[in-house]
This record gives structure tokens, C-alpha cells and sequence, in this order.
């Protein structure tokens, strides 16, 4: 038999996204909402569905959703790139400004995502770092992009999966780096409406910046795979080159197009998820771990008197599903988990005593 086709050779060492998909009680492990959009929503999507006409393609440019996206933000159409999931805008970024022989910049820890993407396009990684109490030091930032001149340069803010949010005035000095360096910024913003402040406000046609955005966990709509970003419209046009035709499928562009008739109800639901991470954040804190403030939906905390990765196990044993972050650089022991209702977090705090308890004090 002939040798077996060889991958790319960069590829090889590379592993795919982990996160286990397991049958549990409580699932608070991939920061999708707690609750389902509301039932108007489904309603109209059945209704509008029934008149697709499924034997033709939908609508390449997806104008329709894209204007909704574009008056939801007060910026223009041609400003707005949709793709299946703000995962696919960043693929999209790196397959039109990355590729070989050019490079992102990003901070470690953050969203696994966004090293994996860029090198899955056979783009470089230039990792920077964090301070110990894991927030961004902006000169840090600045010093590795003068430096290394990225192509793009990813911020996550608020930052998955430490939830902290970056101040407006660090934002801002990075995208005057990355533009002054040749290269674009992209603050990844799929946690932005839980943050007091987003940087949709720099976006502007004379700015290399862009910031995406996703149905996923405020808007409830996970198992839609849609995501958008809102950037200078050249650079809108050029995303369109690298992305395959008709990408969009007919029913998520209906779906992402009503979905925004319902902001109040996505807002109150951001609210209801933002004060029960309070309570969550608070009930923490009387248990024997180490807890981060969080700007997000999510919590990350670390147990101090057992290790992270044997509480993640204890959890599971008592059917609660946590995002183990234990064994990721600068994370070490960390566990992360979603807001849920107050019912599932509930189950996580008791799963968790139990779990912190059966180990002993050291
Ligand atoms: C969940 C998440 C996304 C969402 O990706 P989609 O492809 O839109 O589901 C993007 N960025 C970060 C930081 C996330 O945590």
C-alpha cells in the first residue's frame, strides 16, 4: 500500500478545539445562555420560513440581515460582515490579512479561538502576556506590537476566560499601535453587551479596527452559528473575497433578522444573567477559592486547597459540567463557569462544597 497522504506539515502539530460535549445535569461549561430567545421570535422565524424558496440559493450578500445588523448599531451596511459564527469573521480576518509569512499579536490567556484560528491560515502567533493578576498591561501590549509589527492584533475584551473587561483608554492605545505597526485590531466583543462599555465607538472608515460580535451567548442563539463584525467597509469588502459563496444559509439570515426586533428582551435577559452572576460571584467567595471579577456571563475561579483539575472531575462526578481551564499557560488550577439559572447554579455551588469538602483541608 502506498504511504498514506502526509497533513500539512503545521498542521500536524496542532490539536482541534476540546471542549467536551458530555450528557449532564447541568451544563455551565460553554457560556451559551440559560434561556431560549423569546417565543414572538420562533413564532415569526416559523412564519417567514414558510415562504423561503428553498430550491434557490439565499441571498449572497445577506443585504437584509446585514441592514438590520447596521441600523441595530448606527453605522452602514457596507460597514457589517456577517459569517457563521464570529468564529468565521475571525477566520475570515486571517485568511485575507494573515497568511504565511505574516503574524497576530494576542494576549495570553484568552480565547483559545483566536491563536488556533490564525494558524489553522498558516498564520503566525506572536504571544504577549498578562500580569499575574491576569489584567493587560497596555505599554507590554504596545512594546510587542512596535516590535513585531502583527498583521492583526487580537483584544477580547470582555476577556474569555478570565471575564475581565479592558478600560476604553487601553483600547485605544493598542489600535493606535496596530495602526502605527501596519496592521488592523480586533477586539472580539462576544460578551460586549454585559460590559458597561463596548468599542464599537472606535469604529470609523480611517481606522484599522473592527469588532465582532455573536449570536451565541447574549441573543440565546447558539445552535444558529451566527456572528457578525463591524469594520471600515474596505476592509468589509475585502472578507468577502475569502469567504465561500453563499456561506449564509437562507434560515439563519431570517433568524439573525428577527432576532434583533427583540433587544428589550435581550437586554432584560443580560440583566437578569448579570445580577445572578453577582450572587454566583458572592456565594464563591465564601467557599476556599480564588475569584475573578467578572464583566462577562461566566466566573473564573480557582480552588486553593484541592486541585483544579480533580474539582473539575468532582464536578463531573456530580453531574456538573465547568470549562477546565486548569492545565492552560497562566491558568494553572483554574476552573471556569457560565451564569445559569439560579437553579443551576444552585446544584454547581452544593456540587462544588461537596466536592471541596471531600478532599480535606490541607
Ligand atoms: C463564545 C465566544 C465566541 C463565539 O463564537 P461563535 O463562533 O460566534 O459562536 C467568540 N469569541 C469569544 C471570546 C467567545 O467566548
Amino acid at each position: 500500500m502506498p504511504p498514506l497522504p502526509e497533513v500539512r506539515p503545521d498542521l500536524a502539530a496542532l490539536h482541534g478545539y476540546h471542549s467536551p460535549q458530555v450528557d449532564v445535569a447541568v451544563r455551565l461549561n460553554t457560556n451559551e445562555a440559560p434561556a431560549p430567545p423569546p417565543d414572538a421570535w420562533s413564532e415569526a422565524l416559523v412564519k417567514e420560513l414558510a415562504a423561503v424558496e428553498w430550491n434557490r440559493y439565499p441571498d449572497r450578500a445577506a443585504a437584509e440581515l446585514r441592514a438590520a445588523i447596521a441600523d441595530h448599531h448606527g453605522v452602514r451596511p457596507d460597514q457589517v460582515f456577517a459569517a457563521n459564527g464570529s468564529n468565521e469573521c475571525i477566520q475570515a480576518l486571517c485568511l485575507a490579512y494573515g497568511g504565511a509569512g505574516r503574524s497576530v499579536a494576542l494576549f495570553e490567556p484568552t480565547y483559545p479561538l483566536h491563536s488556533h484560528i490564525a494558524r489553522i491560515t498558516g498564520t503566525g502567533v506572536l504571544e504577549g502576556g498578562r500580569a499575574p493578576d491576569l489584567s493587560l498591561d497596555p505599554d507590554a501590549a504596545i512594546a510587542l506590537i512596535a516590535a513585531g509589527a502583527p498583521a492583526l492584533t487580537f483584544l477580547c475584551s470582555p476577556n474569555n476566560p478570565t471575564g475581565m473587561l479592558e478600560a476604553p483608554e487601553t483600547v485605544a492605545a493598542v489600535a493606535d499601535a496596530a495602526a502605527a505597526a501596519g496592521g488592523l485590531l480586533v477586539v472580539d466583543e462576544a460578551y460586549g453587551q454585559f460590559a458597561p462599555w463596548s468599542a464599537l465607538a472606535l469604529v470609523d472608515d480611517d481606522r484599522p479596527v473592527v469588532v465582532t460580535r455573536t449570536y451565541s451567548k447574549t441573543w440565546s442563539m447558539a445552535g444558529a452559528r451566527l456572528g457578525y463584525l463591524v469594520g471600515p467597509s474596505w476592509l468589509v469588502a475585502e472578507l468577502e473575497k475569502v469567504t465561500l459563496p453563499y456561506h449564509l444559509d437562507a434560515v439563519k439570515q431570517i433568524a439573525g433578522r428577527l432576532a434583533l426586533r427583540f433587544d428589550a428582551e435581550m437586554r432584560e435577559r443580560v440583566a437578569a444573567l448579570v445580577e445572578e452572576r453577582g450572587r454566583l460571584f458572592a456565594a464563591l467567595t465564601d467557599l476556599p477559592v480564588d475569584v475573578w471579577p467578572s464583566a462577562a456571563n461566566f466566573v473564573l475561579f480557582r480552588p486553593r486547597t484541592r486541585d483544579g483539575h480533580d474539582v473539575w472531575q468532582g464536578l463531573l462526578d456530580r453531574s456538573v459540567l465547568v470549562r477546565d481551564c486548569s492545565a492552560w499557560p497562566g491558568l494553572d488550577g483554574c476552573l471556569r463557569v457560565t451564569v445559569g439559572t439560579a437553579d443551576e447554579d444552585d446544584r454547581f455551588l452544593s456540587a462544588l462544597a461537596a466536592t471541596l469538602d471531600a478532599g480535606g483541608q490541607p
